[in-house]
């Protein structure tokens, strides 16, 4: 059973790696942020909250935000264990999660502001399924069109240099504190930090290198 969570920056590259992942391991990822844009397209009540707050770069409530997360635990193939991408992202999050269902192992990816920004703008998604590329760092086989579906990639309207100030100033505020929170909880977690600015195939060896340590250990 594989119970992981990634942490880290806009931008650090945790939707890419959780992809991955998911792959390897062959069990899901969840990732908050898309659930959030499927949200926008299935629910009316919610549409435009969800929305504004995107485009301001503000995370949305936290009480809102759970309640989403535990649905999508529940509902997904997640007997085998997930990996959750970008939830928790505050503190109240991680102690409403950590009630719910025990997390394994948290990984941290950690990126300087500077990067950031190249990382966002040559950002790419699918829009229907939520897969990511990039344009340089992880390109699609054909110039931008996604692998599985062909179909044409497009820019997230919250990846522009305004935003992407607005969701970092979110981040020191609400999220580097659950960093210092989790290297706390170090003795019931697995925890890893990893410099975010080395290539995804070698930060995935080093993920998946952690998680096969912690089998040993057994
Ligand atoms: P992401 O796709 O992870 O970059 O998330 C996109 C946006 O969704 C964020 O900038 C927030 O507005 C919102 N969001 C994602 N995850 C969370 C979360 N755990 N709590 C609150 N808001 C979130």
């Amino acid at each position: 059973m594989k119970r992981i969570i990634i942490l880290g920056a806009p931008g650090s590259g945790k939707g890419t790696q959780a992809q991955l992942l998911s792959k390897s391991l062959c069990i899901p990822f969840i990732s908050a942020g898309e659930i959030l844009r499927q949200e926008i397209k299935k629910n009316e009540k919610t549409r435009s909250y969800i929305k504004n707050t995107i485009n301001q770069g503000k995370l949305v409530k936290s009480s809102f935000m759970i309640q989403l997360i535990k649905e999508n635990i529940q509902k997904k193939n997640s007997f085998n264990g997930f990996i959750l991408d970008g939830f928790p992202r505050t503190i109240e999050q991680a102690k409403s999660l950590k009630k719910y269902i025990a997390i394994e192992y948290a990984i941290y990816l950690n990126i300087e502001y500077k990067d950031i920004i190249n990382r966002i703008e040559g950002r790419l998604i699918h829009k229907p399924s939520g897969r990511t590329y990039h344009s340089i760092f992880n390109p699609p086989k054909q110039h931008n069109v996604d692998d599985i579906t062909g179909e044409i990639l497009s820019k997230r309207k919250d990846d522009t240099k305004k935003i992407i100030k607005t969701r970092f100033e979110e981040y020191i505020k609400h999220t580097q504190p659950l960093i210092h929170w989790f290297q706390k909880e170090k003795k019931k977690i697995h925890y890893l930090e990893i410099e975010a600015n080395q290539s995804i195939n070698h930060i995935h060896k080093k993920i998946i290198n952690h998680l096969n340590k912690k089998k040993k250990y057994k």
